[in-house]
């Protein structure tokens, strides 16, 4: 039997990625992944348990407790907060927690839930891990200066104050982390076409991607 098709987006944060595959996933009926959430649920449970998201031991078992049956915790709000996100991309260099993660994620793309025709998956190693045969993939980015402006209107928006110098040296140090780790590093896939959204709104990121998933993966969403 036919695998349902899979979008694979990868990029740094404040790419764009979330945005873009949201709306790639209204527009072809697919059923939407946002991975990061995974890695931060992970860190915020160590944290609330008052533990050391960087401890293996502890990160791990908060891994291998998230189930498909409990990811309503996905909807909290906390995990949007900046002590989610760095928690996240600690638990995220512990190999034991990618590797209870990744069923997770495989099955909601071989499987996507109430019966989507397809899954997109958004995150840091989706196309060169999670789904090496995605039928599409793309490697999101921006420049650094671009995403830390992203980022600060995002958190002003939602009434959040902060420096910008403080946001700019959180998602430095992000990077670097996701970038180095030995165990799934943020990087393209070789068959990824990248699209860098530096110079783009969230309307022209969304049309290039179609005219690249179309031109270069021929994948098109029937008439409606
Ligand atoms: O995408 P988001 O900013 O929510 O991800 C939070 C952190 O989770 C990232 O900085 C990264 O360390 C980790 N992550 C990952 N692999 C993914 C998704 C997120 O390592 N597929």
């Amino acid at each position: 039997m036919k695998t349902p098709p899979v979008i694979a987006i990868d990029g740094p944060s404040a790419s764009g990625k979330g945005t873009l595959a949201r709306r790639l996933a209204r527009h072809f009926g697919f059923a939407y992944l946002d991975t990061g959430l995974l890695y931060r649920a992970v860190g915020l449970a160590v944290l609330r348990q008052g533990g050391d998201p960087g401890d293996a031991d502890q990160a791990a078992a908060a891994a291998v407790a998230l189930t498909p049956a409990n990811a309503g915790a996905l909807d909290d709000p906390a995990l949007r907060g900046d002590q989610a996100a760095q928690a996240a991309s600690r638990v995220a260099a512990v190999p034991a927690v990618r590797a209870a993660l990744k069923a997770f994620q495989q099955s909601f793309a071989a499987a996507p839930p109430a019966g989507a025709g397809g899954a997109v998956l958004d995150g840091r190693d989706i196309g060169t891990v999670i789904c090496p045969g995605a039928d599409a993939k793309l490697f999101v980015t921006a420049s650094l200066a671009v995403r830390t402006q992203r980022r600060l209107d995002e958190l002003r928006g939602r009434g959040v104050a902060v420096e910008p110098a403080a946001v700019l040296a959180d998602m430095t140090e992000r990077d670097a982390r996701d970038s180095q780790r030995s165990v799934a590093p943020l990087v393209a896939a070789a068959d990824a076409v990248v699209l860098d959204t530096s110079m783009l709104d969230a309307e022209q990121a969304f049309a290039a991607a179609l005219d690249q998933l179309s031109r270069r993966f021929g994948l098109a969403a029937g008439p409606a």
